[in-house]
């Protein structure tokens, strides 16, 4: 175990297990995927506890809790092609990764993605493709994704997601304003869309053509 392997364990235990996370295969990879990696050297030391961090150009990486909350949403078997908006550190894509085939991942910052594709490099997660763009109008050429995962707030659910997303198929993003947000579950079955509002959180603004202007 690396030495910050305490401190992830006691993560695991006392911020998501004790809360609402039961996905076991959930579980078993946030007791793996070394979060620290993703964080300044600075604030290693704050890695593992339950609150978000900076991670540089006025974006954050969100608590450990909200990670597991939203993969675990998703329902992923192994076997899923995933898209997502907002790569920042790329802690939740490298989640994402041990949990599905394929990890497709988009940011708009370049210092960001260049660093998440550093630390991808270094940990060996080969599954992600990682690319600079504005992510609310998809990544249409490797389409539909089993699921969509957006880590960042709008004002509503991009258009060109939900054409995206494969049926079935579920897609989450925080929606509303600029300082609260739905955490909204879609869920794409036999042609229907459906919408479900599972949390009130709070994210960084999603910024693009169909998300916040500025
Ligand atoms: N999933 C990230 C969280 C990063 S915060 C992690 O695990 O660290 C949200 C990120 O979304 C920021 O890096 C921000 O630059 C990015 N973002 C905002 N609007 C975007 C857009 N339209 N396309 C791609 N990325 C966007």
């Amino acid at each position: 175990m690396d030495q910050y392997g305490t401190g992830r364990e006691r993560m695991v235990q006392e911020q998501l297990r004790r809360r609402d996370i039961t996905d076991e295969r959930v579980l078993a990879v946030m007791s793996e995927v070394p979060r620290h990696c993703f964080v300044d050297d600075a604030m290693r030391g704050r890695a593992y506890g339950d609150h978000p961090l900076p991670i540089g150009a006025g974006q954050t990486i969100s608590q450990p809790y909200i990670v597991a909350y939203m993969t675990q949403a998703l329902g992923l078997t192994g076997s899923e092609k995933v898209l997502e908006i907002g790569t920042g550190s790329g802690y939740q894509a490298a989640v994402l990764s041990r949990l599905c085939s394929q990890v497709y991942t988009v940011e708009r910052i370049n210092s960001l993605l260049a660093g998440a594709r550093k630390t991808f490099d270094k940990l060996r997660y080969y599954n992600i493709r990682a690319k600079l763009d504005d992510g609310t109008v998809g990544w249409p050429e490797n389409g539909p994704y089993d699921a969509i995962i957006v880590t960042a707030g709008g004002p509503g659910i991009p258009e060109p997601l939900i054409e995206q997303l494969a049926d079935p198929g579920r897609l989450i993003i925080p929606v509303g304003n600029q300082h609260v947000q739905d955490l909204q579950l879609l869920e794409k079955k036999e042609g229907q869309v459906e919408i479900f509002n599972l949390a009130s959180v709070r994210f960084v603004d999603l910024v693009g053509e169909h998300g916040w202007s500025k």
